[in-house]
């Protein structure tokens, strides 16, 4: 029996007692699981140099265990990016880290001595600058593009690399921003790039057809065959809002925790995907669909279109699950 097979064997055993795995899965990936920093280095901690006394280590001094701050934090991100699901680092008094040689005991321990640990909760992101164009990215990144670093409670960001010049990061930065969050989570950090883009056709359909989810979804399927198969699950719709702030933020977020892109009326298209080739083929096949639907709209004699029946039978031969709330 092969892994998936097993996997879909015990999916089925389940359901028997009324689980459904695929949603057990689900709502656990958003549950954090709690690690311990001492699993990286037996209890050492960087505090103190001497032996280890007292209680609770068990685990022995394995060979090439982490010595300094810096290779525990590389061996965390490594059993971080390999243990799924959202994580919560259980950090010890005795992992302060200290200035070379600095030492307090531990009633004299500050916040200032787990500032690295901080920084090490922190995200980063490229992005574009505002007002910077695409075609510069690859002559000029120092002023086109930056690196920005997100404090752990993701309200303030500063520059680290690029947007030289006093050049700032898009202004569409809070809607990339709490997309990237609402994907992470959604994905087990698997989608990394979001990117937004003003698409003339799919613009063009929002003067033409409801502001709905199921009525873009359903259109967009029905213009291209590869289009079910590209975005099973559809794509959501915002109503017309000022770009730039954080209602439209919010309101693009909602939706991308269950699409991965979303139409903004009169404007453009979100899209999200593990790597920009994928997210720029969402992007491509959507807009050319568009382009189908618009060049079909406007003969004004559609006579056939791909049925309920079709979408099904496509979804069927190439294994993927449509979003059967846009389908009668
Ligand atoms: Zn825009």
């Amino acid at each position: 029996m092969s892994f998936t097979s097993r996997i879909d064997y015990a999916a089925s055993v389940y359901e028997k007692y009324g689980v459904n795995v695929e949603n057990a899965i689900n709502s656990l990936k958003q549950i954090p699981i709690s690690i311990h920093c001492w699993q990286g280095d037996d209890v050492g901690g960087f505090d103190s140099r001497e032996s280890l006394s007292g209680g609770i280590q068990a685990t022995g001094n394995y060979p090439g265990k982490a010595t300094t701050p810096e290779q525990i934090m590389q061996d965390l991100e490594k059993a971080f990016s390999l243990i799924p699901g959202e994580k919560k680092l259980n950090l010890h008094t005795s992992y302060a880290i200290f200035v070379e040689n600095e030492f307090v005991d531990r009633n004299e321990i500050q916040p200032k001595h787990f500032e690295k640990w901080v920084e090490f909760a922190n995200e980063y992101f490229i992005t574009t600058g505002s007002g910077k164009f695409f075609r510069n990215v690859i002559l000029d990144p120092e002023h086109s593009i930056g690196i920005v670093k997100i404090n752990d409670k993701g309200d303030s960001w500063k520059v680290v690399w690029g947007l030289e010049n006093g050049a700032r990061p898009t202004s569409e930065f809070p809607t990339h921003f709490m997309n990237h969050s609402v994907k992470k989570s959604a994905t087990n950090n698997e989608y990394r790039v979001i990117y937004h883009a003003h698409p003339a056709n799919l613009i063009a359909m929002t003067y033409t057809t409801p502001l709905t989810d199921k009525a873009f979804t359903k259109a967009l399927w029905q213009s291209a065959t590869e289009c079910p198969v590209v975005f099973p699950q559809g794509v959501g719709v915002v109503e017309w809002m000022v770009p730039g702030g954080t209602e439209i933020a919010m309101a693009t977020s909602k939706l991308m925790k269950k699409y991965d892109a979303a139409v903004w009326a009169h404007h453009g298209l979100f899209c999200s995907g593990v790597d920009f080739d994928i997210t720029f083929g969402l992007m491509h096949t959507i807009e050319k669909a568009a382009e189908i639907y618009n060049l079909a709209f406007s003969s004004g004699k559609i006579i056939q279109t791909i049925t309920d029946a079709n979408l099904r039978a496509i979804a069927k031969e190439f294994g993927v699950c449509l979003n059967e709330d846009f389908l009668d």
